[in-house]
């Protein structure tokens, strides 16, 4: 899969930690995961130390699709770093292979006029460096 750009390189970077470096890790390969707990089966993103669900500290990745539709956005007016381009969407993208997970991404090369709650959506990776891969999300061409 390939990469495009759509924010600068200015953006605020997200922090990986001891939890969530497998998730980034797996997104500079260009695969999107979702921590599964290894005891119920529940998955959950953001990753978290204990299920929600059952309480186990025990869990695997599950990598998915990335295919999914939008749940809800937001059209943004004010930049949050030099040379961004305006508005940009932030969305919370219901993904269809992740056990209910929901995933707060931006939605890119749409006119924010053309959104809907539904929207089918599919993935697309931005490359902000040679490290760090972000998964955003752009209409299905399907
Ligand atoms: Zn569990």
């Amino acid at each position: 899969m390939t990469s495009e750009r759509f924010f600068p390189d200015g953006m605020p970077q997200p922090l990986a930690d001891a939890i969530t470096l497998p998730f980034w890790q797996a997104a500079s390969e260009h695969r999107l995961v979702v921590q599964r707990c290894t005891g119920c089966g529940h998955t959950r993103l953001p990753p978290a130390p204990i299920c929600p669900s059952c309480r186990s500290g025990h869990s695997d990745w599950k990598e998915i699709s990335g295919r999914g539709e939008v749940y809800t956005y937001t059209v943004v007016h004010r930049p949050i770093a030099a040379g961004q381009q305006l508005p940009f969407v932030i969305a919370i993208i219901a993904l269809e292979d992740a056990g209910g997970v929901r995933m707060i991404s931006n939605l890119v090369g749409v006119d924010p006029k053309h959104l809907s709650i539904g929207l089918p959506v599919e993935l697309v990776w931005e490359d902000m460096s040679g490290e760090l891969s972000i998964p955003r999300f752009r209409p299905a061409s399907r």
